[in-house]
């Protein structure tokens, strides 16, 4: 059981700047994330696009704005349970809570801080029919760590960075022993550099390129053994291989904290603007999640709302401490 003041559910530029301000108050924050890394939308949409709206940043890339929010919250220590998402959540007698994620993992706090911004990035599944049967036994949506595919034969399915992406790095570093690369169409949406990168590996056969192609059919005892893959002229083709790995990107929805009895309203979080707490006593929303008269989904609104938020979860964690506003060009960063 992981023990913290703040469970904070959601690793996005809201979620890393709550850290800062909680540490502030000598609170600390253990973030649960289903993505396997911090940044949330920035990391995973946009992370070379400029932003031009965060104060005092003329124009900062997504990614490089995460690296900051990362480098500001470091000094307060955050526990990170990334690759998992918060699915349960259970009110304790003393009106603390449990969270509990989709792979078991617990945590335990008094205070619990919702920043999922759109929600759990689920996903796009391609539309073979016995798929599930061979999730995590050979079929991933996401390469979390290359190093697990070392020495293996695997299927990449897309036609974006992602798909394009993992193909090089897997073919380029020797990491995987095979790389085929399955894609429907004859072009690519991804970056022409990496484009013309997959075309040299081919070249070099280093990746199997099947393009007018996919991926109908998985075969295997217990994981997977080999994939049919339908050509548009050449008909059915077998081939063995250790993974399949559809990247298709991700679609985002609100998943399972839309059954923790909160009040919802247009796929968002209902709170009260005097400190952005949910129906629930205990449960705040920040950031793109939560909703309320006037609310815009922009990463500064997500800031302010996370910094006062906090307020009021340090008067219900300290009901009998008086909490002075004290200002950090005088009393500097003390971390823990
Ligand atoms: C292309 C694009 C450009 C943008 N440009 C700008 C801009 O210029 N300026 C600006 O201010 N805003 C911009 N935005 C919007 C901005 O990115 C969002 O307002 C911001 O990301 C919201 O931050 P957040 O932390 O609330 O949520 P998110 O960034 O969405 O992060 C939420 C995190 O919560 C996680 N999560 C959700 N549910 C669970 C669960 N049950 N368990 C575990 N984890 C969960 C998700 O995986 C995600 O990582 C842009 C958005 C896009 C898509």
């Amino acid at each position: 059981m992981i023990k913290t003041d703040i469970i904070i559910i959601g690793a996005g530029p809201v979620g890393l700047f709550a850290i800062f301000e909680a540490g502030l108050l000598k609170l600390k924050c253990h973030l649960i994330d289903s993505l396997p890394q911090a940044g949330g939308q920035c990391s995973e949409i946009y992370p070379k696009k400029p932003i031009y709206d965060i104060p005092g940043f003329p124009s900062v890339l997504a990614g490089d704005l995460v690296d900051n929010l990362m480098e500001q919250a470091a000094p307060f220590k955050p526990g990170f349970t990334l690759g998992e998402a918060a699915e349960k959540i259970e009110k304790q007698e003393d009106g603390s809570f449990i969270v509990t994620t989709s792979k078991g993992t617990q945590h335990h706090a008094p205070i619990v801080m919702i920043a999922g911004g759109l929600g759990v990035f689920e996903p796009r599944k391609p539309p073979v029919e016995n798929l599930a049967d061979y999730e995590d036994k050979g079929v991933e949506y996401i390469i979390k760590d290359p190093e697990f595919y070392r020495g293996k034969r695997c299927v990449i399915a897309g036609g974006g960075d992602s798909a394009l992406d993992w193909s090089i790095f897997l073919a380029e570093k020797n990491i995987a022993s095979e790389v085929a690369l399955v894609h429907r169409r004859s072009s690519f949406r991804g970056h022409l550099d990496s484009v013309q990168k997959v075309m040299d590996l081919a070249e070099q056969g280093k990746i199997k390129l099947i393009t007018e192609a996919e991926v109908v059919g998985l075969e295997g005892d217990g994981k997977v053994e080999n994939v049919t893959i339908k050509h548009k002229t050449e008909g059915e083709i077998k081939m063995d291989t250790d993974h399949f790995i559809p990247l298709f990107g991700l679609k985002p929805s609100l998943g399972p904290i839309a059954d923790w009895g909160l009040e919802i309203e247009k796929n968002a979080i209902k709170v009260d603007t005097r400190d952005y707490s949910t129906n629930i006593e205990g449960i705040y929303a920040i950031g793109d999640v939560n909703t309320y008269e006037g609310k815009l989904k922009l990463i500064l609104c997500g800031f302010h709302e996370g910094t006062i938020a906090l307020q009021s979860a340090f008067a219900r964690i300290h009901p009998d401490k008086k909490n002075v506003l004290k200002y950090t060009t005088v009393n500097g960063v003390q971390g823990f």
